[in-house]
């Protein structure tokens, strides 16, 4: 059997890409796929980059710092921060990524808006949700997402791009459409009521992007579908 090499399997995600935006009527090259490189070595990373991957996730700031605080990505690549933050890790953090995708509690939107002061530089994030409920902890309540609203719109050093989700891990992706589409709706609620562009819809990961892009996710971060398990 033949061993598919790190560049085909970025090719056949790519189709897929494609072949689920197609289906939703949406333009091929709308849809950035982060790859969690949280299981992989830097050397994985450099191959994904030359294979043309410009963005990368990781899920542990002292992962992050081990793999890029030495050697930091090319200029042209952004590190997306994907998994919870605690408060005391913000500072690291917003030295080492570009985007904070895990914005998910009041704490954390004073402590990275104080930050971003420091720096006189606004700090991209997303406003991580819970639309799942029980099955996944991470994120904020939906009931939740009014109140931080508010608190990141009084921010002035924090840039607020979109949403992001994580669905449950299930055999049939088909079972969390819902939840995509949950947060898809929650998106045309806040753009309608609100006023907001929220124009960045990270969700979708290895075994559902395809569901999650023909829901709307403008991001999808795919690890083992990538770098192996
Ligand atoms: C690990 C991880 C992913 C990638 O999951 P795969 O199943 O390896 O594609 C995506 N999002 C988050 C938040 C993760 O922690």
């Amino acid at each position: 059997m033949a061993i598919e090499t790190m560049e085909q399997r970025i090719t056949t995600i790519a189709r897929a890409i494609n072949e689920a935006a197609g289906r939703a009527g949406r333009a091929p090259g709308s849809v950035t796929v982060v790859a969690v490189c949280k299981t992989a070595t830097r050397a994985a990373v450099d191959e994904a980059y030359a294979a043309g991957l410009r963005h990368f996730g990781e899920n542990r700031v002292p992962d992050a710092i081990a793999k890029f605080a030495g050697a930091p990505l090319p200029a042209d690549a952004d590190l997306h921060m994907i998994g919870q933050l605690q408060t005391n890790k913000a500072g690291k953090a917003v030295g080492l990524f570009q985007v904070i995708e895990s914005v998910d509690r009041l704490s954390l939107v004073h402590e990275l808006e104080r930050l971003g002061a420091r720096r006189e530089r606004a700090i991209p994030v997303l406003l991580q949700v819970n639309v799942a409920g029980e099955e996944q902890k991470a994120g904020c309540d939906p009931a939740d997402v009014d109140g931080l609203l508010d608190a990141i719109a009084a921010a002035r050093y924090l840039d607020l791009q979109g949403l992001m989700t994580i669905a449950p891990l299930v055999a049939d992706p088909e079972e969390v459409r819902p939840v995509f589409r949950g947060l898809r709706e929650l998106r045309d609620g806040l753009r309608a009521g609100r006023g907001l562009a929220l124009p960045v819809l990270s969700m979708g990961m290895s075994n559902d992007y395809p569901v999650a892009i023909e829901e709307g996710a403008t991001h999808v971060r795919i690890g083992r579908a990538i770098f192996g398990s």
